[in-house]
C-alpha cells in the first residue's frame, strides 16, 4: 500500500496476478459501500476503479433524500443546507406550483469530498483500492484488469459489478443489462447567499427535457442547472437543450453565472431494477443493477440499500462456502414493488408536447394533484425494503 497525498485514500497497486475473495468493479457510491461492508465483515476485497481520481468526473447532482439522510451516516461536512421547498413549472414557467414540506427533504452533497471520505472509510476497513485500473473482461473465470503497471489477472471467488449503467461486468457474467436509459447533463457553480430559501425547481417541458425534467437546485451555496431526457428525443441534442434551459432557468440569482463552471452528465437507467442481477460467480449493484427510481431517477438511496443487501448475501456465501445465498439476490422480487413507479414512468414518457405538459399542470393544481405530487416528492418510496 502507498499513501497518495493528503486528500486521497491509501491506494494499492494491482500486480500481474492476484487472488481475492471479492473483486468489486467501480468505486461509485454503490461499489464503495458494498466493498466497505464486506471488508468490515472480515473479507478480502479488491476494489478497482478506472478513474485515476474519485473527484472527477462526477456524474450526479448529489441530491440525497430524507430517508437516506436518516438511515446512513453521511459526513455532515459534505452536505449542503436542507431543502424543504420544491417549485414545479409548466412550459413557459407561468403559474408554478409550490410545495413546502414541514421536514427537511433534501440535501445536496459536495460529491468529490464525499467520495473521498467514503474511500478513506473503505481503505480503513481493509479494502484494497486500485485507482486508474480498468476491468477489461473475463477469461476462464479470471477477471482481466488494465492498471498503471500494465495488465493483470485477478481470481476472485465473487465479482461485484458496480460499474454503472452500462456495466461490462453484467455482460461478462451473463446478467441482465440496462436498455431503458435517460441521459442527463448539468452545470454546477457557486452562488452568493441570497434571500430565497433553499429550493428545488423542476420544469416539466418536453422540448427541454423529453420524458423527464429540467431542474435548478439552489441551496444558497451552489446552483445545479440541468436537463435529462430520452436521448433520441432531443431535437437539437442534449448540450443545446441545456444551453437553452440555462439561458432562462428559474431560481437563479440575478448576479448570473460565474466564469468557473463544473459540467456533469451521464446515463440514468429508468427501466427499474433488472430481473437477473446475481449468479454463482457474482452480482450487480447500483446503476449496473438498474437500482434507480424509474420515476424520480434518484439512484443514490437505491444504490446504498442494494449494496447493503448484496453485502449480506455475499457474506453468507463466503462464510458457508456455497453460492446458494446468491439465489436470493432476486431483482425480479424488488422490481415487482416498483410497479407503481414504472407505470408513472410510462405516463411521464408520454408527455411529448408542451401542450400535454400544460394539461398535466391543470391536474397538478387541484388538491388531489398536489397531494399526489407531495407523496411522490416528499414520500419514502426511494427503494423497497427487502
Ligand atoms: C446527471 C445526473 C444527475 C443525477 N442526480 C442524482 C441525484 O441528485 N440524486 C440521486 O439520487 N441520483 C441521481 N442520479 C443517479 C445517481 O447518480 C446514480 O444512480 C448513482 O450515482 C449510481 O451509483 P453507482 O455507484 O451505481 O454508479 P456510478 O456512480 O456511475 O459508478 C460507477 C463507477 O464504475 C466505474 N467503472 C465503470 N466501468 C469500469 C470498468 N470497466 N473498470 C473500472 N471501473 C469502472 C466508473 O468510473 C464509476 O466510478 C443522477 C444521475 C445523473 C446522470
Amino acid at each position: 500500500m502507498t499513501r497518495t497525498g493528503r486528500t486521497g485514500p491509501a491506494v494499492g497497486r494491482v500486480g500481474p496476478e492476484l487472488t481475492t475473495e471479492v473483486l468489486v468493479v467501480g468505486a461509485g457510491l454503490a461499489g464503495l459501500h458494498a466493498a466497505t461492508l464486506l471488508a468490515r465483515q472480515g473479507h478480502d476485497v479488491l476494489l478497482v476503479e478506472r478513474r485515476a481520481t474519485l473527484t472527477a468526473p462526477i456524474r450526479t447532482t448529489g441530491i440525497f433524500v430524507r430517508r437516506t439522510l436518516d438511515d446512513f451516516a453521511l459526513p455532515a461536512e459534505c452536505l449542503g443546507p436542507p431543502i424543504r421547498r420544491m417549485v414545479l413549472y409548466p412550459p413557459g414557467l407561468r403559474r408554478p406550483v409550490s410545495l413546502v414540506s414541514t421536514r427537511d427533504e433534501y440535501r445536496v452533497a459536495d460529491m468529490g469530498p464525499l467520495y473521498v471520505a467514503a474511500a478513506h472509510g473503505a481503505v480503513d476497513a481493509g479494502v484494497r483500492l486500485a485507482l486508474g485500473t480498468r476491468y477489461v473482461g473475463r477469461r476462464d473465470g479470471c477477471s482481466l484488469l488494465a492498471g498503471p503497471d500494465g495488465p493483470a489477472g485477478v481470481r476472485a471467488r465473487y465479482v461485484v459489478g458496480a460499474d454503472g449503467a452500462r456495466s461490462r461486468v453484467a455482460r461478462d457474467l451473463g446478467l441482465d443489462r440496462n436498455h431503458h436509459l435517460l441521459v442527463g447533463a448539468e452545470e454546477v457553480f457557486e452562488i452568493p447567499a441570497g434571500d430565497e430559501p433553499p429550493t428545488f425547481h423542476c420544469v416539466l417541458d418536453p422540448s427541454l427535457a423529453p420524458g423527464y425534467l429540467a431542474w435548478v437546485v439552489n441551496d444558497g451555496r451552489h446552483a445545479h442547472v440541468g436537463v435529462a431526457g430520452y436521448p433520441d428525443r432531443y431535437r437539437d441534442g442534449l448540450r443545446r437543450a441545456l444551453q437553452r434551459f440555462a439561458a432562462s432557468a428559474p431560481g437563479l440569482p440575478v448576479t448570473g453565472r460565474p466564469d468557473e463552471i463544473e459540467r456533469r452528465g451521464g446515463p440514468i437507467p429508468v427501466g427499474g431494477v433488472l430481473r437477473r442481477i446475481g449468479c454463482p460467480d457474482g452480482l450487480l449493484v447500483g446503476d449496473a443493477a438498474g437500482a434507480v427510481s424509474p420515476l424520480t431517477a434518484g439512484g443514490l438511496d437505491p444504490c446504498l440499500r442494494l449494496s447493503g443487501i448484496a453485502a449480506t448475501v455475499l457474506d453468507e456465501a463466503l462464510r458457508t462456502g456455497r453460492p446458494d445465498p446468491l439465489a436470493h439476490y432476486d431483482g425480479a422480487a424488488l422490481r415487482a414493488r416498483f410497479r407503481g413507479r414504472l407505470t408513472l414512468r410510462r405516463a411521464l414518457a408520454q408527455v411529448r408536447t408542451p401542450a400535454a405538459a400544460s394539461a398535466a399542470f391543470t391536474l397538478l393544481r387541484t388538491p388531489p394533484g398536489r397531494a399526489a405530487a407531495r407523496r411522490i416528492l416528499f414520500g419514502d418510496g426511494s427503494f423497497p425494503a427487502p
